[in-house]
């Protein structure tokens, strides 16, 4: 089976290496020509534009920021569509909106071409450890012929149900993370500011129902005032931009993720966009002027 690959930022990279290190054929993209260029040095091909990646083979798997990258190069000029041949199925690993998932894969389907929506989890160090969660929405016969693939990048590879459902899914998950850095980053602040070790308090309560992969992953980071992304700013915003967009639209109220979105805001205003998530602690130093 040959695969190709578009979009090889902090995800995309490592996990275009981890497929080729299990033997797979890759055809890679990215608009950053040095990013592309580093994937062929392991060993992947590379071609100049969509069309010409699906034209070579028999799934190509995206990881875009978000649902207008993935339009562009799935249905735009010299998109993956143009160069489609039926019998293509495209897997879209970006994390978007999912009515823009149910759009795309419309357009594909009149032409012969299967999509799966299959966002991660895991983030930067499980995507070099090829040890990512996977949602997936999409035909059962489609994510079972793809399971293997997905797998070499995951720990657990899980359908949800039809197109869309991997998105939705996503949205969950981010929800549930955003609003962890969030207390974490309060809990932390209160901590330093009533005088008591944040690293004692961390290592204190890490075993206890306070406990989380959240508190894990991102308290160390921070105590070291480590903040490059990791996941950035920027990208959570658009995430939650889409939980909050997919809420109203349906009629679910959001008030703790409505209130994350806007200190997320506020630190994009402050230059902080391209730092990594756990920057929400600084939100709150600020407010505390810690
Ligand atoms: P990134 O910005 O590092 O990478 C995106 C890549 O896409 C870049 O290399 C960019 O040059 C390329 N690109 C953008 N538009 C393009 C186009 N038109 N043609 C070709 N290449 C194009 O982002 P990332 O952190 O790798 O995230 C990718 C997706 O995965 C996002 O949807 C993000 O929300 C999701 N995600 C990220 C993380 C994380 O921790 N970084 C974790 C889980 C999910």
């Amino acid at each position: 089976m040959k695969i190709g690959f578009i979009g090889l930022g902090i995800m995309g990279k490592p996990m275009s290496k981890n497929l080729l290190k299990a033997g797979y054929e890759l055809v890679v993209l990215d608009r950053v020509t040095a990013a592309a260029e580093e994937v062929r040095a392991c060993g992947a091909m590379v071609a100049a534009t969509p069309k010409a990646v699906a034209q070579q083979v028999d799934v190509v798997i995206t990881m875009l920021p978000n649902s207008p990258q993935v339009r562009e190069v799935v249905l735009g000029e010299n998109g993956v569509i143009e160069g489609a041949k039926p019998g293509l199925t495209v897997i879209d690993m970006s994390s978007i909106a999912p009515l823009a998932s149910r759009e795309i894969s419309q357009k594909l389907t009149q032409k012969g071409v299967e999509m799966l929506d299959a966002p991660v989890s895991g983030g930067e160090p499980k995507a070099i450890d090829g040890t990512l969660s996977v949602m997936v929405g999409g035909k059962k016969e489609v994510f079972d012929k793809y399971y293997d693939v997905m797998k070499v990048m995951a720990a657990s590879v899980v359908r949800t149900g039809d197109i869309g459902a991997g998105n939705v899914t996503k949205l969950a998950n981010q929800v549930i993370v955003a609003l962890n850095i969030a207390a974490m980053s309060e809990a932390l602040v209160l901590a330093t500011k009533a005088g008591v070790e944040p690293e004692l308090v961390y290592q204190a309560i890490r075993g206890g129902l306070a406990g989380s992969t959240v508190l894990d992953a991102k308290a160390p980071l921070v105590m070291d005032r480590k903040f490059d992304p990791g996941f950035r700013i920027n990208l959570h915003i658009k995430d939650l931009a889409n939980v909050l967009e997919t809420s109203h639209e349906i009629g679910v109220p959001l008030p703790l993720t409505a209130a994350v979105m806007e200190m997320m805001q506020s630190l994009k205003v402050a230059g902080l966009g391209d730092s990594d998530h756990s920057s929400l602690v600084k939100y709150y130093e600020m407010q505390a002027q810690v």
